[in-house]
């Protein structure tokens, strides 16, 4: 076996349908006395229904949380934490919620409980994204780690059909990368196999009965996994890719992986022979690329950068900008394959 170095982050996880109950006593158990309720508008009941659960423990709601956690609502949130005299943080939401209970860990050290309803991840993470005049800046810190996630499938069952698979992809990106990114090793792609094998078959399942709580817990449970993959592992060209579509073209964050992770998987298939060998297993598929396009097709998921506001001319910028400041990739960067490459992911074409 080649030699590995293997970080696991401190986390506490409580994992199961109806999980939610258990919320009071995880915030005893940190000495929480005030929780602020973090949420989006869209969220907002389900932030009151933990307040009802949590009575006094409660100190009260925001439900301001915006996708990119720009600064200004860190700023207007931080202040309601102060002045509700909160010492603590409960999340419950997607990534964009997460975000901002982790900008207020940042800059107070608060404890954070998360209860994820996406599947996009960041709660596993000690990254955080954060936006000031247009600008996204990234840092890592075990000082956003929430110290305790608990995952509650009832959540997912409200995830419409779409932003399902679309996040389910988003995980499956962070599980694909960790297989083959520098620093991947065997513990995690223990993880990743099986966190895109569940992933993979609950989107199936899901799509053919939403409420069916098995699929989606599995569905949860692969997404957990791939979030350890992406807290843990490294990424690579996919990860690049739709950081600059995020960033640069402002295209959406989930469904921009959707997109592009076919087309990524099947540039660097080449090079990764082992990591093909899991993907082949998780898929069951001898063309995996190919398989996790055709979920997304099947799924009504989006499958064409052009659809998602990509500019047909912003091909040759998107490349230049991933070849100016590269992240580690196992298959060499070349421009012209990587326009291939782009071009394709615009076009929305079936990789072969
Ligand atoms: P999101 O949190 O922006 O959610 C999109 C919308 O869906 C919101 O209105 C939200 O309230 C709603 N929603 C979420 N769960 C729902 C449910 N179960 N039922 C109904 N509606 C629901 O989207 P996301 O994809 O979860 O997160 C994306 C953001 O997270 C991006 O900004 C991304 O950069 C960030 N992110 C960060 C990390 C990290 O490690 N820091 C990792 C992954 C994602």
């Amino acid at each position: 076996m080649k030699p590995f170095t293997y970080t696991a982050l401190p986390a506490r996880v409580i994992f199961g349908v109806g999980t939610t109950d258990r919320l009071p006593d995880e915030l005893e158990r940190l000495g929480v006395k005030r929780a602020m309720i973090l949420t989006t508008a869209p969220q907002a009941d389900q932030g009151r229904e933990l307040a009802d659960l949590l009575g006094a423990r409660s100190a009260g709601l925001y439900t301001g949380a915006a996708m990119h956690t720009p600064v200004e609502i860190t700023e207007e949130a931080l202040a309601r934490y102060e002045d509700l005299r909160a010492d603590g943080v409960v999340s419950i939401g997607g990534g964009s919620t997460i975000g901002l209970g982790k900008a207020i860990a940042l800059r107070t050290d608060a404890p954070q409980i998360v209860l994820p309803t996406s599947y996009a991840g960041s709660e596993m993470t000690s990254i955080i994204g954060q936006t000031e005049q247009g600008r996204k800046t990234t840092q890592k810190t075990l000082k956003v780690l929430p110290e305790t996630v608990i995952y509650d499938v009832r959540y997912t069952l409200s995830l419409p059909a779409v932003m399902t698979v679309t996040s389910g992809m988003n995980a499956i990106a962070h599980a694909v990368e960790a297989l083959y990114a520098e620093g991947a090793n065997p513990v995690l792609s223990l993880m990743a196999e099986d966190g895109i094998a569940k992933m993979t078959a609950a989107l199936s399942r899901v799509r053919a009965a939403p409420a069916d709580l098995d699929a989606r817990s599995d569905a949860l449970y692969g997404a957990w996994l791939c979030a350890v993959c992406l807290g843990s592992g490294g990424v690579a060209l996919h990860h690049k890719l739709c950081h600059v579509l995020g960033g640069s073209f402002d295209l959406p964050h989930a469904e921009t992986h959707t997109v592009v992770l076919p087309h990524a998987l099947a540039y660097n298939a080449p090079a990764v022979p082992e990591a093909m060998a899991a993907m082949r297993r998780a898929t069951g598929s001898q063309n995996p690329a190919a398989a996790l396009f055709d979920l997304s097709r099947e799924s009504g998921a989006p499958t064409a950068l052009k659809d998602l506001g990509m500019p047909e001319e912003g091909i040759d910028r998107a490349v230049e900008i991933t070849l100016e400041n590269p992240y580690f990739n196992p298959h060499p960067l070349e421009r012209d394959a990587l326009q291939a490459l782009m071009r394709a992911a615009w076009a929305g074409e079936r990789p072969s």
